[in-house]
């Protein structure tokens, strides 16, 4: 029996170290996938196309969510972001599991199109670490830099909306609090899978008093 794969989404103010933990995250757990948005940001030195991003222009990402080819998108820190839809549709239909790394508008979204969706959130261990990882990171010139040190705050203030919360103060720690909650959502009752265990042992369905 196959269960629909769960969608996660990883969410935290800019620099907290969401890629540096995903790309750990995808070499230790299996039957998990990344899902790559699309962005009209400058590609960073490094970055690989398809992998790290699709990069495209505002024209060419406008064009796409005319024809409905997201699951959501968001103007964030001053460019368009989009999480392509039918990509994840195969992956949780095939049973796979995939994971988001989207910000918290698009977090929101996602939960409130599809509610089962598992929202964790990444917390920096304090404000000025989080600086020192930006500026230290030498990604942005110093415009987007101040722009994504401005929306800490305001990325943070959303964490209500999310289910779990995950410091990442030292690295490894941070994956490992990751990869747990993945571990333990993939063990979660739904009625699918007690309806299924039912069958398998026989008995019937109680509702819960
Ligand atoms: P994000 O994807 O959230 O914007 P990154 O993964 O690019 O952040 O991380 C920002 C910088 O901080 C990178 O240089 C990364 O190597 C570093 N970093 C990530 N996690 C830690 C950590 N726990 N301790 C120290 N540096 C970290
Ligand atoms: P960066 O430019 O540092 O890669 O990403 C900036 C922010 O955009 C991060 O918070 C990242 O999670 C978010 N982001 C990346 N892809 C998407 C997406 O498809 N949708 C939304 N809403 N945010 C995204």
């Amino acid at each position: 029996m196959i269960f629909k794969g769960n969608l996660f989404v990883l969410s935290g103010p800019s620099g907290v170290g969401k890629d540096a933990i995903l790309e750990r995250l995808l070499g230790l757990v299996p039957n998990l996938v990344k899902s790559v948005s699309f962005t009209t940001r400058p590609k960073r030195l490094g970055e690989v196309e398809g992998k790290s991003y699709y990069f495209t222009d505002e024209k060419t990402f406008k064009e796409m969510v005319e024809k409905g080819e997201f699951l959501e998108w968001a103007a964030v820190h001053g460019y368009l972001y989009g999480t392509p839809k039918r990509i994840i549709e195969e992956f949780v239909n095939k049973g796979v599991d995939v994971i988001l790394k989207i910000d918290v508008q698009g977090g929101i979204n996602v939960k409130k199109i599809y509610d089962k969706a598992i929202l964790i959130f990444v917390l920096p261990p304090d404000f000025e670490e989080l600086k020192r990882r930006l500026i230290g990171r030498e990604t942005e010139n110093l415009r987007d830099l101040e722009i994504r040190l401005k929306n800490a705050p305001l990325e943070i203030s959303k964490i209500s909306y999310y289910d779990y919360a995950v410091i990442n103060d030292d690295l490894e720690n941070a994956v490992d609090r990751v990869r747990s909650i993945i571990i333990a959502e993939r063990h979660k009752l739904c009625r699918e899978k007690i309806e299924y265990f039912l069958k398998l042992f026989g008995g019937e369905f109680n509702e819960r008093t």
